[in-house]
């Protein structure tokens, strides 16, 4: 028998009423905003006492994260998912916390976001496709303000924006290379011509903003802050001067809300909000994590990409605006990774070889590095066994890690569910502690040296190389008063250093910044760095070939 795909089995599951779902977490059925009976969203989350501040959010935060990703696969959000069950079965009140998927990786490469095997979330098809709309009404609001601010240029109005200053793109949630640059205006009565582009819409500063958002006056004033670009004289121009923000608040006024389904096992999982990690800062919103350390024990939530990026991002910025920590990090690695990063090809990983795994075991071991010494958090590490991963190489593995001083669990919760990771649960309330944030640099320190930090003590850099334009920005960020923003790199995901060749543990490389982009609005300054793209392309066979809708309007080919 042929196993069953990640779709077959989620569609096999009997899922509870969402009201059984909400009850479990203390959400009383007025409180849930119906999206058929699987899915709703969580009314009356502002303003909450947990976002108010009145109370605490009380629960452990568990932060999972990992190495850096290969194209073998690493299951990040399937260990999730699973710790989250474990968690449950093993009596803990959880909640899991998970950013809603992007239709790019969809149809792209990577298949959906809901997790794999017997540790998914539930309904599989609606949560990969277009679930509650948030990520269009996303899309929507970034480009109703792009539109205002084409509509001025036509109209010869003020603000006089510099035509080859206009920072503000249009989005679409797709993967589409043709729309990286283009000209805008063309055609009789088109308006102004001029250059600009698309990104993808889990990069656009919106998205952040909605993630980061206190609540709908906080979510305004900071749409209000977006800077579009520059007038003639050099000024900034922002979203409050084409009286954007209170459209564009109107536009998410429903997707502010946070969105409640369910694992395989029933565990409470609040979906929202899906800022890509590489370019963006990866991790679901504000909202989800208070709303849900304020009613369950243990939350479990996933940083995205390795811990260099999704990890970062959340303890030096949305921490940091949050005032929230995590008790533990989890980092989640595979044999094959291991293998990959100590250079095998994806096509030999079958051989044993273990040579191989204590050369890439250094990429696992530098971010459990980066996030016990920098960082101060305890750290577990999860190996996601795969069905063909060999016994004695797991073991191997596993004892190279704790030779290296980390405890290590196997976490069997693709084959398994919650039951095969009961190890890793009860490993990681054990470490879990409340503690202080310790961040890795002050928001006073100059944004050189802020970069600089991020470069050498988590990436292993020797130095950072920032191009004339980056500077150039920095210098506006000084006289704007800007300068104390956090700063949110945009780097390939699949290296620590920018270049994605560059596997395993490097050292001493040179870091390139190209450009920096100012997020007055979410609060952060974006180094982008290496040839980094905010709207990837498709590969020569995306997923999207696979895929198709039978007679009986069942969807097919999901993974
Ligand atoms: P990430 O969150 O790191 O991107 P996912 O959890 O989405 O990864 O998993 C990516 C793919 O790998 C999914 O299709 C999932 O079913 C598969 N996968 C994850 N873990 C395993 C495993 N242990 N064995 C087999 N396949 C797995
Ligand atoms: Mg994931």
């Amino acid at each position: 028998m042929t196993k069953p795909t990640d779709l077959e089995i989620a569609r096999l599951a009997v899922p509870l009423p969402i009201t059984e779902i909400g009850k479990k977490i203390g959400l009383s059925a007025q409180q849930l905003y119906h999206y058929g009976p699987h899915i709703a969203k969580i009314q009356g989350t502002f303003p909450d006492q947990s976002l108010g501040g009145k109370t605490q959010p009380q629960g452990h935060l568990i932060l999972v994260t990992a190495m850096n990703p290969t194209p073998a696969g690493e299951g990040k959000t399937t260990v999730t998912v699973g710790l989250g069950d474990a968690l449950s079965k093993i009596g803990k009140k959880t909640c899991i916390t998970l950013r809603e998927p992007s239709l790019g990786p969809v149809f792209g490469m990577k298949g959906g976001a809901a997790g794999g095997g017997y540790s998914q979330v539930i309904p599989m098809e609606d949560l990969n496709l277009h679930f509650t709309g948030d990520i269009h009404a996303v899309a929507t609001a970034h480009n109703l303000l792009s539109a205002l601010i084409d509509n001025r240029l036509y109209r010869r109005m003020e603000p006089r924006l510099h035509i080859k200053k206009v920072y503000w793109k249009r989005v679409m949630d797709m993967n589409d290379r043709s729309l990286r640059s283009m000209v805008c205006g063309l055609g009789a009565g088109g308006g102004t011509p001029r250059e600009t582009g698309f990104d993808i819409a889990v990069a656009s500063e919106v998205m952040a903003i909605l993630c980061l958002a206190e609540g709908p006056e906080d979510l305004t004033r900071r749409l209000a802050n977006i800077i579009v670009g520059m007038d003639e004289s050099g000024n900034l121009v922002r979203a409050r001067d084409f009286q954007a923000q209170g459209a564009m608040a109107s536009l998410l006024h429903r997707a502010l809300l946070p969105n409640l389904v369910q694992t395989l096992e029933h565990t409470p999982v609040i979906v929202h909000g899906g800022p890509f990690a590489n370019i963006a800062h990866g991790t679901n919103s504000m909202a989800a994590i208070k709303t849900a350390l304020s009613r369950a024990d243990y939350v479990v939530t996933e940083a995205g990409f390795g811990a260099d990026l999704g990890a970062e991002k959340f303890l030096d910025i949305v921490s940091r605006k949050g005032g929230i920590w995590p008790s533990a990090g989890v980092i989640v690695g595979t044999l094959r990774a291991v293998k990959m990063h100590g250079g095998v090809a994806k096509a030999d990983l079958a051989k044993a070889n273990s040579q191989a795994i204590r050369r890439g075991s250094a990429n696992l071991l530098a971010h459990a590095e980066n996030l016990t010494q920098v960082y101060g958090l305890p750290v577990v590490i999860a190996l996601n066994r795969f069905p063909s991963d060999s016994r004695e190489e797991l073991d191997l593995l596993a004892q190279i890690i704790r030779e290296a001083g980390y405890p290590v669990q196997e976490a069997d919760v693709w084959a398994r569910g919650g039951g095969g990771g009961t190890g890793l649960a009860e490993q990681v309330v054990q470490v879990c502690k409340k503690q202080s944030p310790r961040y890795l640099y002050d928001l006073e320190t100059p944004v050189e040296e802020k970069i600089s930090a991020i470069a050498r003590r988590i990436y292993g850099a020797g130095r950072v190389d920032l191009s004339d334009s980056a500077r150039k920005t920095i210098e506006i960020c000084k006289s704007e008063g800007l300068d104390t923003l956090p700063v949110c790199m945009a780097k390939t995901q699949y290296s620590l250093s920018a270049d994605p060749n560059l596997l395993g543990r490097p050292r001493g490389f040179d870091l390139p910044v190209r450009e920096i982009r100012i997020s007055a609005g979410a609060g952060f300054l974006v180094a982008l760095t290496g040839d980094i793209m905010t709207m990837p392309g498709l590969p020569k066979h995306p997923a999207a070939e696979g895929i198709m809708l039978d007679g009986e309007n069942r969807i097919h080919g999901l993974f």
